[in-house]
């Protein structure tokens, strides 16, 4: 058992508990640190003061409360880098790739949520979602509409997660409902990151939607509003797609690549997340590593738009940070789990030129590496004495085929695998931030179902 011993403690979480603390692409070893039998004690204060064995945590604090989640596993809340809040309307969209499906599916949806009140509740089942399916922290790609970012910090707020977030903005290539102009874009996202960053739990990520849609000018907004309003991040789109790439090299001619019109607006720095990321050139991945700044790897969406596969060993050869995101509309599920086994498949598909991702690679790239690219590390992302106690109670629903296969996993890496493989919303049990429960399957039963 590991603790901080200094913290006072009144419940204690019983059940199968799993976190990757090391990184495991580098650390030697297993990295993966597991009890079958295990818990974590929960501070006052809502961080972990203790995570080990059963028996040794009982024995430290035997006149804690016990919440026995036996036969449930106890994971660190999941990080997802890149998530639309105005697309779960648009998930299954089979058919067409990303340009076509921006523009025939999406676009218009999205032009939807300059209705306040429907941009509210929309948010309000988005952040449900995320904490059913187990995720605690998110770099949420917002909405167009100032009227639809202000409901979403406004619901964000209330649900307990981790979040950050920002006005999308584009002044080009865009329908009409959705474009704004330089001017327009810097005073309502200087506005809202004045307003919502650094409340509570919530940030600020400046938030232009990629090049395609952006002028130099707009982008320069953009870069002023991270300037005029200290410490907010910055996210938006990247190398997802040759034709992509092709119309952003039209509009922007002057520019070396795609990085660089970026970069010439000051939105290439550490606190930047760059989503996809699925065709770089070994230059840009370069100064993406020099510049500190991180890729959020959608394998969902890019296998779902053919949009093709990740290059992750050359981002972690050039030392880029790579997280997850489910992206959402364009992808599967807003399940950081499916994420992993996409990303496992991925990677597989790519041959000897992808990496090996094990069950404890999976999870760390879920949790950890997600709290590192959103500038969380030293908060969340394990279950490390000290950390926040943000956690996913995960129990395998009775008949269900994730029971079946783990009844016959022969260790705790094999059972890790099959966990991240077949586990979904459906097993998600309860979710916590900093302690508080911000998903019970139990109680919404209760409420709504
Ligand atoms: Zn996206």
């Amino acid at each position: 058992m590991s603790a901080t011993g200094v913290a006072s403690v009144r419940r204690l979480l019983r059940g199968t508990v799993a976190h990757v603390p090391r990184d495991p692409f580098t650390a030697a070893g297993e990295a993966l640190e597991a009890w079958d039998d295990g818990g974590l004690a929960l501070a006052d204060d809502g961080t972990i003061a203790a995570v080990g064995a059963w028996r040794d945590l009982r024995a430290a604090y035997p006149a804690a409360d016990v919440d026995d989640r036996s036969g449930a596993w106890l994971l660190p809340g999941f990080v997802d880098a890149h998530v639309h809040y105005p697309q779960v309307g648009v998930l299954g969209g089979l058919g067409p790739r990303l340009l076509e499906w921006l523009e025939g599916r999406t676009w218009p949806h999205e032009a939807r949520f300059a209705d306040a009140a429907f941009a509210r509740a929309e948010a309000r089942q988005f952040l449900r979602l995320l904490a059913r399916n187990g995720t605690t922290s998110a770099l949420v790609f917002g909405a167009h509409q100032a009227v639809a970012m202000e409901a979403f910090f406004h619901e964000a707020a209330a649900s307990g997660l981790r979040v950050t977030a920002g006005l999308v903005v584009g002044d080009v290539g865009l329908p009409e409902a959705l474009r704004t102009t330089p001017e327009l874009a810097f005073e309502e996202a200087a506005f809202l990151a004045r307003r919502w960053h650094g409340r509570g739990w919530l940030r600020y990520a400046v938030t232009p939607r990629f090049s395609v849609s952006s002028t130099a000018a707009l982008l320069a907004a953009c870069g002023a509003v991270a300037r005029e309003v200290p410490g907010t991040w910055v996210t938006s789109h990247l190398n997802e797609t040759p034709d992509e790439i092709a119309v952003v090299r039209a509009r922007f001619p002057d520019q070396r690549d795609y990085l660089a019109t970026y970069e010439a607006a000051g939105l290439v720095g550490p606190r930047s997340v760059f989503a996809h990321d699925v065709h770089p050139s070994d230059d840009e991945l370069t100064r993406l590593a020099a510049a500190g700044a991180r890729v959020a790897h959608c394998p969902s969406s890019n296998h779902a738009l053919g949009s093709g596969l990740f290059p992750l060993a050359r981002h972690r050869r050039a030392g880029v940070g790579v997280a997850l995101g489910t992206d959402v509309g364009a992808g599967t599920s807003l399940s950081l789990l499916a994420e992993a086994t996409s990303a496992y498949v991925g990677q597989m598909l790519l041959g000897a030129d992808g990496e090996r991702l094990t069950g404890a690679r999976l999870l760390w790239l879920a949790t950890a590496a997600g709290a590192h690219a959103l500038g969380l590390g030293d908060l969340v992302g394990d279950l490390r004495p000290g950390r926040a106690a943000d956690v996913v109670a995960l129990r395998p629903p009775p008949g269900s085929t994730l029971a079946a296969a783990l009844t016959h996993a022969a260790d705790g890496p094999s059972a890790l695998a099959t966990l991240v493989t077949l586990a979904r919303e459906d097993a998600v049990e309860a979710t916590w931030v900093a302690g508080e429960a911000v998903w019970c399957a139990a109680a919404a039963e209760r409420l709504v179902g």
